[in-house]
């Protein structure tokens, strides 16, 4: 009941993978990567004329940088495609992954820049064994006569998710206005939104698994799972070709320094007064920061945060309960803190607002209840 209005809106445009774009047009992803590789590769600066994203790319095969930001001005400036960037926009999450595959094609065989040099850590020397491994079996099949086709199935090749070493994120147009949490509606899920609102709790951050990694102990192969949400359900039994043929089922172990992590923090933000109408309750929001993005608010800081509102459905015995109802939260691509004060003076005054804040909500809960 709390979020009712929230969904009153019905024009609901979930931005599922294959949908079709404004006036019905069908997407074709294939030629919108080829425009984001082009976009990445020549967009230019228009002040300081540098190749701003190669530049990015050139930081993350140096290990110098993590988290690559894509804007959308740059996109519009470059591009002068209005369709394109309102698609991107409008179902930024699947984008997300347009943009991933082509930086991966624009990464393939770029070396570290001169001079610099390169400490190999433990996914290096993994990724250099699985490459190995690799090359073994195919040579082992051309001696064989040629199977190549038959080894491409038996050894699932890597998840593109677990050789990458950059998170990326895209910006909303500047021009979106930062909204407070009573105005999203549904219309906006899977969107690119800006929201404005005070951090009101913040879970501690946390590694969660973004690939699982197992190895069978019958057959040898490695398996990887990529895990998507906040639950999964680990792999038990081995699909591999050579387990099922010789009719073993093969025990799966998870390999926890094989499998790729990623930082993971939740925060919870709540209307500022101002946005609340009288008699109503502040309404507030779970936001998901992960990787460079942990760590970068603190309770009681008024922040705008632009991200991706989603769908959560609920698991387990909620799920039953809940049917179709899907929870919501925001997916962060990016924390600005309104004011920060450096004030020591000011510490305990905020404490103070949020204390003001929690009181507030108590009393309209009691006006609702009489
Ligand atoms: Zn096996």
């Amino acid at each position: 009941m709390r979020d009712m209005d929230t969904f009153g809106d019905l024009d609901i445009d979930l931005g599922v993978p294959g949908d079709t774009g404004r006036a019905g047009r069908n997407i074709d992803y294939e030629d919108d990567k080829n425009k984001a590789v082009e976009f990445l590769e020549k967009y230019i600066t228009s002040d300081t004329h540098i190749h701003k994203y190669m530049n990015y790319l050139q930081e993350v095969a140096d290990r110098r940088r993590k988290r690559i930001v894509v804007s959308l001005d740059d996109v519009m400036t470059y591009t002068g495609d209005a369709d394109f960037v309102d698609n991107i926009q409008r179902n930024t999450y699947r984008y997300l992954e347009v943009f991933k595959t082509a930086i991966d094609e624009l990464m393939v065989g770029m070396e570290p820049s001169d001079g610099v040099h390169i400490v190999e850590d433990v996914f290096d020397t993994l990724q250099a064994t699985r490459v190995q491994a690799e090359l073994n079996e195919q040579q082992a099949n051309g001696l064989e006569g040629g199977d190549a086709g038959n080894s491409q199935n038996r050894r699932p090749a890597f998840p593109p998710e677990l050789v990458r070493r950059y998170e990326l994120n895209i910006l909303p147009l500047f021009k979106t206005k930062a909204i407070s949490l009573r105005n999203l509606s549904a219309s906006q899920i899977g969107s690119s939104v800006r929201i404005k609102g005070i951090v009101t709790r913040i879970s501690g951050v946390k590694p969660m698994v973004s690939i699982a990694t197992y190895t069978c102990d019958s057959c040898g192969y490695e398996i990887y799972q990529e895990v998507i949400g906040k639950n999964f359900m680990p792999c038990v039994v081995c699909p591999s070709q050579e387990c099922q043929a010789n009719n073993i089922s093969g025990k799966l172990y998870m390999q926890t320094r094989g499998s790729k992590f990623v930082r993971y923090q939740e925060i919870k933000i709540q209307e500022l007064p101002n946005q609340v109408p009288v008699g109503h309750i502040p309404r507030s929001m779970t936001v998901i920061a992960r990787g460079d993005l942990t760590r970068k608010v603190n309770a009681g800081e008024v922040t705008t945060i632009s991200g991706v509102f989603l769908p959560t459905p609920f698991t387990g015995v909620r799920a039953i309960r809940a049917g179709l109802i899907a929870d919501t939260y925001l997916e962060a691509m990016e924390l600005e803190l309104e004011k920060k004060s450096y004030d020591v003076s000011a510490g305990p005054l905020s404490y103070i607002f949020i204390f003001s804040l929690l009181v507030s909500t108590k009393i309209y809960r009691t006006n609702m209840l009489t």
